[in-house]
Parts: C-alpha cells; structure tokens; sequence
C-alpha cells in the first residue's frame, strides 16, 4: 500500500512548486544555506561569494568547479542553492515510460537503441499495445506517461495524432509527455508542417508537455563525431524556444562522458541558461550519465561516480534560472542518485517501469528497470529529505493509493 504525502508537514513544503522558474519557489536565499569557513579550496570561495550574492557564473567559473578536486564543498554551494529552492524537500513521481519503436533512421553513435527494419530486436509497437502499457500505467495510479522512440521512417505524422487522442479520450487523467525535439523535427519533415504547427497539433490531440531528451551537447565538433544526422544543438533549441512561446513546459538534458570536453559541457549549460532567459519554459535539466554498454563507443570508459556528481552539482550551479536538478536513477544508479540529494539534486524521477533506450549489460540488460514507491520513498527520507510526489508540472500530488488528485484541483 503507498503512503500517502499528507504525513509531510505542508510548513516545510515550498509554498509554490512552481514550473518554469526563474525565480527560487521560496524566499530562503542561498547565503541562508553557505558556510565560508567550510570549503577548503580557496579556487571555489569566489564562486560561493558569487552564489551567496545571487549573481550568474560564468565559463570561467564552471572551469574552475570541474578543475577543483574539493567535492565536498562543491556539494555544499549547489546545495545551498537547492534548499533554498525546495528547502528539505525531494521529489518524486509516478510514471511510466513507453518506447513504443526502436526502429530509427539514425544511427547515432552512443546509441544501442536503435535498430533497422528487420534487424535481429527491432520491434515497432501498434496503438492497441500502446493502450495496453498506458492502461496498466493509469491502473496503477500513475501521473505521467513519457513516450519517446527512434524516428520511425514509415510511420505518418497522423499516427503519432491518433496515439494521443486515443490516449486522452481512454485515460484522461495521464498527463503526456512525449516526443524529443528531434522526434519533432522528424514529424515536421514528414508532415511539411513547421514545428509551430506540428506542436500546436500535438497539442490539440493531448500533448502535455515535452521531455528533454535528444540534446547530448550542443557542439557541432561532438555532433559530428558522434550523432551526425541528427538535429543540432541550435535546431533542438529552436524546438524549445518555440514549444515555450506556446506554453508547453519542456525539460533539458546534457549527455556526458563521452567524447565532449568538460569546457564543451560549460558552454551547453551556459546556452540553456541563455535560452531559459529568453523564453522561459524549462522545468528541469536532466544530467545523462554516458553509458557505453552495447553502443559503437562501447569501448569508452564512461563517467565515474564522482565525475556523476560534479556534473549534478555544477549543473544546479550553474543554471539558476532552472527550478529543477533531476537524477534520472537508470543513468547515475540508484544508490548515486541518493547520495546527489545532497549534491544540489531536488528530483529522483520515477517508478519508470520500462525503459529500453539504456540498457547495462551490453544492450542485453533487462528492460524493466521499476523503482516502486516504497523504494524511492525509502531512499529519499534515509537522505535526510521529505519525498514529496510531484505531478509532471511539480505539482503536489494528494494521493490515497492509486487515487490521487493535484492539489488545490478537484
Ligand atoms: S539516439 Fe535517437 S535518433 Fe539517434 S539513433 Fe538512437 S533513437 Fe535514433
């Protein structure tokens, strides 16, 4: 049986959750939260100053975060940010996700994903099955279903219209949040429909929001080392930049420990930070672990623990202007995942259920990748935080087993 999130005492959640935020969603300020005489290297105190006086890093600043070797006091700045934010709270929600073709056009290079046509585990799933995850889902009680594929070369631009309507129309209370800004690009070349109208489309038969995958690094050298083909980092931005005119909530992400350089991560975050100010929409940025098991840069070692949590922390150090830093568990582990809740991290992401874009063991491992409540709950509170469960939009969910409600909503 879940517990239920009226044993939180609401003085401690943060009195708007908020979306998009550009502003903290509490009045505590991150000088609230700062100890001088704790960070040991002295390279960081200036960046500490710059936190405590609400001022932006810069290039230089985020340089200096991944060459210093004292964690502890990083942790500590990007946590100073990240309580004064949600105070001692961490979310959580309850998902699923649904891949519903690995069949792709692209071959993107850290990808064990896709497949061809044909190909030895390519499979292609139809709406019936689609429904059928999407009801066990809302079975379930959850929130959310996040629904992303490969770019299926076939597939008409109606299909994905249909998808949704049927997913509305059968279970209204799921928010969708589906399709990557390149699964958007590719539906614009299909359809001959500019992204303005394939989004205001998408919109109208039950789109809820976008999630952020397809980014990887917005730098033309990694992307034609790695994911030529795909959109660039400025095409993924001008899905955004739109998608957030319209008034659609999106997230971000960066893919890391590949073959990009630290400084190339700075700049991305930098161009998101830019982006968040010019048409604010963004929720949350999502830092993606590489993992090279299975993929053609299979012989790449991949970020280590402590690589997983400066990038955690320097992304929350970084972005000020994003509300939201999320540990997506099947990246950085469960157990790394925690440990970031004291690393400038305020989400855990969800029960997930199915996941079969990253897989360990090769691109073998199992699919079904579930946290259930309990765990992620458990997890959370051993921390030293208060699980609060969030809907897609961060809102607090009141919930009563698989009924649940949004607060202040009927
Ligand atoms: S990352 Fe996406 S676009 Fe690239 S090959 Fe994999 S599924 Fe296709």
């Amino acid at each position: 049986m879940m517990r239920v999130d009226a044993e939180i005492p609401i003085s401690t959640v943060p009195s708007s959750l908020g979306t998009n935020g550009d502003k903290p969603d509490r009045s505590a300020e991150p000088a609230d939260y700062l100890d001088m005489s704790s960070i040991s290297d002295p390279a960081l105190r200036p960046i500490a100053e710059k936190i405590a006086a609400r001022e932006d890093l810069n290039f230089d600043d985020g340089m200096a975060l991944w060459n210093s070797r004292d964690i502890f006091s990083i942790g500590h700045i990007a946590n100073a940010i990240r309580e004064a934010r949600h105070g001692r709270v961490a979310y959580y929600n309850i998902n699923r996700h649904i891949n519903y073709t690995n069949i792709c056009a692209l071959s993107c290079k850290f990808c064990e994903f896709h497949r061809k046509r044909g190909e030895k585990g390519a499979y292609e799933y139809d709406l019936e099955e689609i429904y059928r995850q999407a009801s066990r889902a809302d079975q379930a009680g959850a929130t959310e279903i996040h629904i992303v594929g490969g770019l299926h070369p076939w597939l008409p631009f109606e299909w994905y219209l249909e998808m949704l309507s049927g997913l509305r129309q059968r279970y209204p209370r799921l928010h969708l949040k589906c399709f990557t800004a390149i699964e958007i690009d590719h539906f614009s070349r299909i359809s001959h429909l500019s992204v303005r109208e394939v989004l205001l489309a998408l919109r109208e038969h039950g789109l809820g929001s976008l999630p952020g995958g397809g980014a990887e690094v917005f730098d033309d050298r990694v992307h034609d080392e790695v994911f030529q083909g795909k959109l660039r980092g400025d095409g993924w931005m001008r899905v955004h930049r739109i998608a957030h005119e319209l008034g659609i909530a999106t997230n971000a992400t960066i893919l890391y420990g590949h073959v990009e350089t630290r400084a190339e991560r700075i700049n991305h975050l930098l161009k998101l930070r830019q982006l968040q100010n010019e048409a604010p929409g963004f929720q949350t940025i999502i830092p993606l672990s590489f993992i090279p098991d299975g993929s053609e840069l299979g012989h790449l070692p991949g970020p280590t623990g402590l690589e997983d949590l400066k990038m955690l922390a320097i992304s929350r150090l970084m972005l000020s202007n994003f509300a939201h830093v999320k540990a997506f568990w099947i990246m950085q582990s469960m157990k790394l995942s925690q440990v970031s809740l004291h690393f400038g991290v305020d989400d855990l992401d969800g029960t997930v259920v199915w996941y079969d874009i990253t897989k360990r063991e090769s691109g073998r491992g199992n699919p079904h990748q579930e946290q259930t409540v309990q765990d992620i709950r458990r997890i959370i509170a051993e921390a030293g935080f208060l699980p609060l469960e969030r809907d897609t939009l961060y809102r607090r969910v009141i919930r009563q087993g698989v009924q649940w409600h949004v607060e202040n909503t009927p």
